[in-house]
């Protein structure tokens, strides 16, 4: 069985020996990209490229890319602990031609990557084009040898890839992996394809145009190739798995996360267990990355992806902060993959530690408050906006918080009522402060305290309080 750090290497020597640059990742703060929050696919760091704005000295390219999938356009929070397959970090092989080959080669190069090298079985593989694209459905036919009914013809933007709302772009070709009848699932393009039987493990992006604004979009000077495999998802294939949580590198994060909890990692707390471990290499790899925990932006993600983690810690009954013992799994698992890790790790330690013990000063309370005002609730009901509110803004529980505590009972947070609280909350704090005639405090706390949060404020950071009132 080879490990997820093996197909990595795996991944990228077969390129290399196909005339590609092993390039590094790149960051997941994107440079000079304000559009975009996160890198979210291998494509980002070579956007100029494809665009013919930026030069570099090779014309292939293949990369290991870090990914961080928790807002923007591509936002799959809400999917950690519910899907095999979803992540908020993962890692995202691929290969890229700057106007060199196009569609028939990558086809190819991609065919025998996963037929010959990987050896996947070619019964069970599938794939999907453009409605429109009759190119490469026919070289799909021809260089893989897939009868037409496995060839599946997508109108939606599921097969029309595109960053964000500007950028390069264009149709796709997405293969995907029948783990089998036992899950329940349909293919690409049925009514039950969201089920985790067919899983898409390979896009291959015909890059042939360039999006300026919406509605219009140019053609690139040349067209290129862009592709994108989950490491996590081909390493389930690969170790005969069919959920990516049960792969050698998340199976050993799981166990440290059980031998200090004493959760059973197939037992009811399963997906706490899974979250957890998410969590912890994407709040580890943002903050590598320079991202620190805050009340807005980039650093109100991590902030969201932490919490979530530490009220999950919590459920496994873990008296103290949790999330900084288990940063030397991490590394251990990952550091020499990338070494940026290895760097960080009193940073990342010290971070998860100080965000964790102030969560918990009120993490406790809030819970309770939680379970009390929603004790009388069914499935299908909505819990009380105000009570989000006021869980939100004097117990630090971010909104989406709230949500996922909530989800597994089938109880919804009622958002109308929540902004309406929060409306209400900002106009009459600035109403009492008006009156006080303090011109010091107008300029300088109501910047402070909506840039910090009324958590900060009022929750547990009094010196900042104190300091400024
Ligand atoms: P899905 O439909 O399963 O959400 P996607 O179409 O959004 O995937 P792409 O944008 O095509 O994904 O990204 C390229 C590849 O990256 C996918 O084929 C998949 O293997 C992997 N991938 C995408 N999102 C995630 C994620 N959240 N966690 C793990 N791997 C992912
Ligand atoms: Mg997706
Ligand atoms: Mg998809
Ligand atoms: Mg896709």
């Amino acid at each position: 069985m080879s490990g997820v750090n093996e197909i990595r290497a795996g991944f990228l020597n077969f390129f290399a020996k196909n005339g590609h640059e092993i390039v590094p990742s790149s960051p997941l703060v994107p440079r000079n990209d304000p559009t975009l929050m996160f890198t979210n696919a291998g494509m980002v760091q070579f956007k100029n490229v494809f665009t013919g704005l930026e030069k570099r000295p090779y014309q292939r390219a293949t990369t290991s890319q870090k990914c961080v999938r928790a807002g923007g356009k591509h936002n799959d929070l809400d999917n950690v602990g519910y899907t095999a397959r979803h992540h908020t970090f993962f890692e995202m092989l691929g290969n890229f031609s700057f106007g060199n080959y196009f569609k028939d080669r990558a086809i190819e190069l991609a065919w025998t990557l996963i037929t010959k090298d990987f050896a996947l079985p070619k019964d069970r593989l599938l794939v999907t084009v453009y409605a429109e694209d009759d190119e490469a459905f026919g070289l799909w036919k021809k260089i893989a040898g897939l009868p037409e009914s496995r060839i599946v013809r997508i109108g939606t933007s599921d097969n029309f890839w595109q960053m964000g709302d500007t950028g390069p772009c264009g149709p796709c070709s997405e293969i995907f992996f029948d783990h089998g009848d036992k899950v329940p699932g349909g293919p690409p393009g049925s009514p039950d394809e969201d089920g985790d039987r067919f899983i898409e493990i390979w896009n291959l992006v015909f890059m042939q145009f360039d999006q300026i604004a919406p509605g219009n979009r140019n053609p690139l000077p040349h067209p290129s190739i862009d592709t994108g495999m989950g490491l996590e998802r081909i390493a389930a294939v690969l170790q005969g798995k069919h959920d990516n949580y049960d792969i050698d590198l998340f199976v050993a994060l799981i166990r440290a996360i059980s031998d200090l909890t004493g959760a059973d990692p197939h037992g009811v707390q399963k997906a706490s267990l899974r979250v957890i471990a998410d969590h912890l290499r994407a709040s580890s790899f943002l903050i590598a990355d320079g991202v620190l925990p805050s009340n807005e932006g980039r650093g109100y993600v991590l902030r969201r992806i932490m919490r979530r983690a530490m009220r999950h810690a919590q459920l496994l009954g873990a008296k103290d902060p949790l999330m900084h013992r288990l940063v030397w799994a991490l590394v251990r698992e990952m550091g020499q993959a990338y070494p940026e890790l290895v760097r960080a790790e009193a940073l990342i330690e010290e971070t998860l530690k100080l965000e964790e013990t102030r969560f918990r000063k009120t993490l406790d309370r809030g819970l309770a408050i939680l379970d009390e005002k929603s004790a009388s609730l069914h499935k299908g009901d909505m819990f009380d906006g105000e009570t989000a509110f006021t869980l939100y803004d004097t117990y630090g529980f971010p909104l989406d918080l709230t949500q996922d505590a909530l989800r597994n009972r089938g109880i919804g947070v009622d958002l109308a009522s929540f902004t309406d609280a929060m409306e209400r909350q900002k106009a009459k704090a600035r109403a009492s402060w008006a009156g006080s005639g303090d011109t010091a405090a107008e300029k300088i706390w109501f910047p402070l305290r909506e840039e910090l949060g009324a958590t900060e404020f009022l929750g547990y950071d009094t010196e900042i309080a104190e300091g400024v009132a």
